[in-house]
């Protein structure tokens, strides 16, 4: 190989330089860097906001990297072509990314990586995602792990890698690549007017990431296990939506968080438990790859769950219009700023698997198509917990009540009246902006009644129950 031929750096869902393993090992190369983002089959088939919020991430990428004197190349195509094209334009010998856990992403890198080492390249993931590797944490056994509390165990006390710094300069290559204009890719086309509106809300790129990191640990971090479950307040760091896009590493997260922990700050055992359950559902997408798409347990494809998504009651919930406060206000919330609380997403996924008796795989669908945060891994275990099918999952008969979630939770209503403007004199600017986010083919308006709820709790809590008891496996 010749020392000058560049490395290829195939950019994917880790938009930073610091702590980033991947680039650390083109780096160690010593060779010239080329950075190229890849709009193949796998990217264009995400959901509106995901695929837009990647693309503001991706852009403001680019920035970051031409401060330094290098580029972000954009390129559209199968991964595969494109990498050999590069390669073959540019010399490189070498191709490195940073390692997918999802059956998607592994479909396709393995293919990937076949396909450029058939060609004599140097193909290599490498790993960047997560603080622990899905198959570096065993049971006794030596099996994966099926619940979280002994998963934490295994891992609470283990010694993690320290962080690596953010480079000054990367080597360039003598001859950029030509590059596509990202902007031309329209990826925000498919959000329609709501884009304008979910922008006000996020917080792109490493910078502001590490910023939300400093503040959440500064001050939040101290109430945040006695205050994480009342979506009114701010007492979560929102950091999903930056981990999402690789913008910060959850490996930051562990440190700094355990630095927090070392000063004494209540919460701060909490907030690295949670970021855990994150490696937790990256455990279980690796292990049990069909958690995405079928029920995580067999017998629960058999239960009876609707799966018709054009029915009335699955748009009502949809268009957030259920009738039921916790569950408009949180989906209203994720359709105005790409973000659900925590416990809202609980109570939506419950209200829609457990009192609409309608299949997750539904649910999950519309918030891979809402969230500024989509995960695959977190979204579909998740969903899967809420519902009962999965690993881990609540009994299927504690079925949440959003009424009395929303009196314990949100007892000033601040979180309610942040989202519902029906039958308010003065709503709040929140709660207005959902009518101008939504498309105006749903025919919304905040002067129209609020609904009667579309499934009385009751109701649907018998029905849910009585599915439950007389279910066959
Ligand atoms: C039905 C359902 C769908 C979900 N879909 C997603 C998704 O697509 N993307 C996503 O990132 N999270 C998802 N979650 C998990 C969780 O709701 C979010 O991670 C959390 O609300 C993010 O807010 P935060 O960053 O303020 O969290 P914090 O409370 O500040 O937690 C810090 C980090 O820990 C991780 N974390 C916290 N709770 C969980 C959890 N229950 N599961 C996995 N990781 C967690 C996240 O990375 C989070 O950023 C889902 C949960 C449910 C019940």
């Amino acid at each position: 190989m010749s020392e000058k031929s560049p490395v290829i750096w195939w950019v994917r869902r880790e938009l930073r330089l610091a702590d980033n393993p991947v680039l650390q090992n083109c780096i160690e190369t010593g060779r010239p860097i080329i950075p190229v983002f890849i709009l193949d089959d796998v990217f264009e088939t995400y959901g509106a906001c995901p695929l837009w919020r990647f693309g503001l991430g991706a852009a403001h990428f680019a920035e970051t990297l031409n401060a330094l004197g290098s580029r972000l190349i954009f390129r559209k195509g199968r991964a595969s072509d494109v990498l050999q094209a590069l390669c073959d334009e540019t010399g490189a010998e070498l191709v490195r990314w940073g390692r997918a856990y999802d059956p998607e992403q592994v479909k396709r890198d393995t293919g990937v990586k076949q396909d450029l080492t058939a060609k004599g390249i140097d193909a290599k993931s490498v790993a960047a995602h997560l603080i622990f590797e899905p198959w570096d944490v065993e049971t006794k056994t030596g099996t994966f792990y099926k619940v979280y509390s002994p998963f934490w165990r295994a891992i609470k006390d283990r010694h993690v890698a320290d962080l690596i710094q953010a480079p000054s300069a990367l080597k360039t290559p003598a001859k950029w690549p030509a590059s596509e204009d990202i902007a031309h890719w329209k990826l925000a086309d498919p959000m329609k007017r709501g884009a304008a509106i979910v922008a006000r809300h996020i917080c792109v790129g490493e910078e502001a990431a590490r910023d939300r990191l400093d503040r959440f640990l500064k001050d939040a971090v101290n109430t945040y296990k006695s205050r994480r479950d009342y979506p009114g307040e701010p007492a979560t760091s929102k950091l999903s939506e930056n981990l999402a896009w690789g913008e910060i590493s959850a490996r930051m997260l562990w440190h700094l968080g355990h630095r927090a922990i070392d000063e004494g700050k209540h919460g701060a055992e909490h907030f690295v438990k949670e970021v855990v359950w994150r490696e937790f559902a990256y455990h279980l997408i690796w292990h049990t790859p069909h958690i995405v798409d079928q029920s995580w347990r067999e017998g629960w494809e058999h239960f009876p769950w609707n799966e018709d998504d054009t029915r009335i009651d699955v748009v009502a919930w949809k268009t957030a219009r259920t009738g039921i406060p916790f569950v408009d206000a949180a989906l209203r919330e994720m359709y105005v700023t790409g973000h659900m609380h925590n416990r809202a997403r609980m109570v939506v996924a419950s209200y829609l698997t457990k009192h609409m008796m309608t299949h997750w795989r539904i649910g999950q669908a519309w918030f891979e198509d809402c969230l500024i945060d989509w995960d695959p891994a977190a979204n579909a275990m998740g969903w899967q917990w809420t519902a009962g099918s999965g690993p881990d999952a609540a009994p299927y008969f504690r079925i949440f009540n959003p009424v009395t979630q929303l009196e314990k939770f949100d007892r000033d209503q601040v979180y309610e009246h942040r989202w519902i403007a029906e039958g308010l004199s003065n709503p709040s600017d929140t709660a207005l902006s959902y009518f101008k986010a939504v498309p105006k083919s749903w025919g919304l308006t905040p002067d129209a009644d609020y609904p009667d709820p579309i499934v009385a709790l009751p109701d649907g809590r018998q029905r849910a129950l009585d599915a439950y008891q007389n279910r066959s496996f």
